[in-house]
């Protein structure tokens, strides 16, 4: 598993308190979302679960923490309701996935994982009933216990009570990690019982040091787009394949030229693309767009965005307020003529036209 870039200072101290047997037994790392909080809290349940109690990385203790697989590593994340249990137990071989695929793994890539759009995503009443339980058993193997929650921000008000009355009477060797991203939202009096850890956001180079083998494009694309979220840049890159930056970039360049010719041979090229693939591009240049156009707005700093194929800063600033409603609908109505496969072709020369006057601010 990764190791923190922007932390390795944090877990120092976090080490050494151990070390020293000053570990508090509960602790809140505070961190930006997609950031290092979650890499950050696997090391740590490395170090307390470690066979060396060292987290060296590869006893088996620590082997067992990296795959999520550990007895004695208790894991709650947020879910939405209807599996069969109503607990995170139903979605814990995703979970697994996710988060080795991703370290950094952020709210929206697992609610797009396990949840349509609409459906909220929380830890329930019930999930803290099976941690209580877990935890009245004494340890799998008898030593350290780590319950790790994800983002208790989205525990239900309910559960909360049960999550404090768990941090007040700590359980013998028996750890609690939490990793939030809105400390605003926990209870005043979890907050006044953990000790903080605040992770530093992911600088600019630490960020791309995570995609060494990417082309300077599809770097640019990822920074301007998503840091510091370093998750949701890792997911969209998994998604962005067969070169999707570059046919992006090619259809953008021809909709804000507006020839017909040219709109005409990028359409049939787009109309070859597989379904899912056309799908994934569109929804794709959606959020590309609608980010061009809060960098717009915003006046935010677009130096990284000069791109070989496509100039984003100019695209971005082509992205006037009164276009970006048009964009959105036009793009919209497109991604729903792809589901229904009718009329695609028609629909990617409608949707080209209408780029085009949204970039012209007609
Ligand atoms: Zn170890």
């Amino acid at each position: 598993m990764v190791v923190a870039y922007k932390n390795i200072f944090l877990l120092e101290q976090l080490k050494h308190a151990f070390k020293a047997g000053k570990l508090h037994h509960a602790n809140l790392i505070l961190s930006g979302i997609g950031g290092e909080g979650l890499p950050l809290a696997i090391e740590l349940s490395k170090l307390l679960l470690c066979d060396k109690e060292t987290g060296c990385g590869s006893c088996s203790g620590c082997t067992r923490v990296s795959k999520l697989e550990h007895p004695d590593l208790n894991l709650t994340f947020p879910i939405v309701s209807g599996g069969s249990s109503g607990t995170s137990d139903d979605y814990i071989s995703d979970f697994r996935k996710q988060l080795i695929e991703n370290p950094f793994l952020d709210p929206s890539t697992w609610q797009r994982e396990i949840a349509s759009k609409n459906q909220q995503l929380q830890i329930p009443v019930k999930e803290i009933q099976r941690i209580q339980r877990n935890l009245s058993l004494t340890a799998a193997e008898g030593k350290n216990r780590v319950l790790l929650i994800w983002m208790p921000e989205s525990i239900k008000t309910g559960a909360s009570n049960k999550l404090l009355k768990l941090i007040e009477e700590p359980l013998d060797n028996t750890y609690i990690i939490l990793v939030s991203y809105n400390k605003k939202k926990l209870l005043s009096t979890i907050l006044s019982r953990c000790a903080p850890w605040h992770c530093k956001p992911l600088g600019v180079d630490d960020f791309l040091s995570y995609f060494p083998n990417e082309t300077q494009e599809t770097k640019a694309i990822l920074s301007m787009l998503f840091a510091p979220n370093l998750g949701a840049a890792i997911a969209a890159n998994n998604n962005l394949n067969n070169n999707q930056t570059a046919v992006f970039a090619n259809w953008m360049r021809t909709c804000y030229k507006g020839s017909p010719i040219e709109i005409t041979a990028v359409v049939n090229e787009l109309a070859s693309l597989s379904k899912e693939g056309l799908k994934n591009l569109v929804s794709t240049s959606l959020h590309l767009l609608e980010k061009g156009f809060y960098h717009n707005v915003q006046g935010t700093n677009t130096s990284s965005t000069e791109l070989g194929v496509v100039n984003l800063k100019k695209l971005s600033s082509a992205v006037i307020p009164s276009g970006s409603y048009l964009i959105a609908r036009a793009l919209d109505s497109c991604l729903r003529d792809i589901e229904r496969n009718i009329h695609v072709k028609t629909s990617l020369s409608v949707t080209s036209y209408q780029l085009n006057r949204a970039f012209k601010g007609l």
